[in-house]
């Protein structure tokens, strides 16, 4: 089958022929439908997650099973919606209700299968969905109902359930509340979303990018600010000079976290998104810790149980309360990828979609 793989940092993403094996007792193989490329799967190309290659990129996808392995109780046929941090139900974390935070997360490359010349091949995130077909195990897959449109139904594996799970379960956003986000993105505009079916407001949408305003807009936005050095002020002055109750940091960068800590009001909250690099070191004032009772704080895959909150959002697109057109910049087939990658390198749309035919 095919699949986009990157044979070592910084190498061109291409398609290549590879074998994968049959699925073993848990385990399905799933005909992937759809699947978005995140900016996570940037982080795999240029090593910041530091993978192991080559690698099959892709974590964000939908499809429909195709085999069983022994033992599943998924029957083939099902739609099912991919889950890149699979909970192992048994450890610490599971057992106090943080699925989110599984010790038995299996890492950023997974070894499976192999190339066409016969060298081991690894998956991302357990997954490798950018892929005619993957082979995962069975907590991997959550059922989704049947008939969703594949592209916006694969956005629910990541950006959605990330941005989504941020605003209602990591943050707790209240009717009337402010936001602000940062980093308009899949995740950033997944927040956006989110927060407009929270009902809060003003929500505050900035980015680097002019071209993101309609977007932004299009998401759920009341606000579209460029980040420069009037962000603060433009941001007070929308708030009746406090800052808003909540900022969302999707980006990743240590120049933003601190532009959302300046963002929020005395005795609110910053939700960090974004997955940002080890060496990039966050500095704050000791006294302004002290002084602005602000909480900080991080929101890891959504601080969501996928098993759950997956066929939620899937039955919310399914009855038309959930609308991910805006997310999706362009359904492409797998061969265009590669030129995908190099548009959201440099901030161009929000989610490229790759979609297979049926
Ligand atoms: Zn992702
Ligand atoms: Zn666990």
């Amino acid at each position: 089958m095919r699949a986009l793989v990157v044979r070592g940092r910084d190498a061109t993403p291409a398609v290549e022929e590879v074998r994968l094996p049959a699925p073993g007792p848990g385990e399905l193989r799933v005909r992937i439908r759809a699947a978005g490329i995140c900016h996570s799967d940037l982080s795999m190309v240029n090593g910041t997650l530091a993978p192991t290659y080559p690698l099959v990129l892709g974590h964000e996808a939908a499809g429909v099973v195709t085999e069983a392995g022994p033992g599943t109780r998924l029957a083939v046929g099902t739609e099912v919606v991919l889950n890149w941090a699979p909970a192992c139900r048994a450890c610490w974390w599971c057992r106090q209700g943080e699925p989110w935070l599984c010790a038995a997360n299996a890492g950023p490359a997974v070894a499976r299968g192999e190339t066409a010349d016969g060298t081991p091949l690894h998956v991302t995130l357990g997954l490798g969905a950018l892929a005619e077909e993957v082979v995962v195990p069975e907590r991997a897959a959550v059922g989704v109902p049947d008939g969703l449109p594949p592209e916006q139904a694969a956005l629910l594996g990541c950006a959605v359930l990330t941005g989504a799970g941020a605003v209602r379960n990591t943050a707790r956003v209240a009717p009337g509340e402010s936001v602000a986000v940062i980093g308009l993105g899949g995740v950033g505009l997944s927040v956006l979303i989110a927060a407009r079916a929270a009902g809060a407001g003003p929500i505050i949408a900035v980015d680097v990018a002019e071209a993101k305003r309609e977007l932004a807009l299009a998401a759920g936005a009341t606000d579209f600010l460029l980040s420069d050095d009037q962000l603060s002020k433009e941001v007070r002055a929308r708030t009746e000079g406090r800052g808003v109750d909540h900022a969302f940091e999707c980006v990743g960068r240590s120049a933003t976290i601190r532009a959302a800590w300046r963002l929020t009001r005395r005795g609110g909250a910053v939700t960090v998104v974004g997955m940002g690099a080890r060496d990039d070191m966050v500095s704050l004032a000791a006294l302004d810790i002290f002084h602005s009772a602000r909480t900080l704080r991080s929101s890891v895959y959504g601080s969501a149980d996928p098993d759950r909150e997956v066929p939620e959002l899937a039955r919310a697109l399914s009855d038309g309360t959930l609308d991910l057109r805006p997310l999706v910049s362009g359904r492409i087939p797998l061969d265009e990828a590669p030129a995908a990658f190099d548009r959201l390198a440099r901030g161009e749309g929000a989610r490229w979609v790759v979609t297979f035919p049926d």
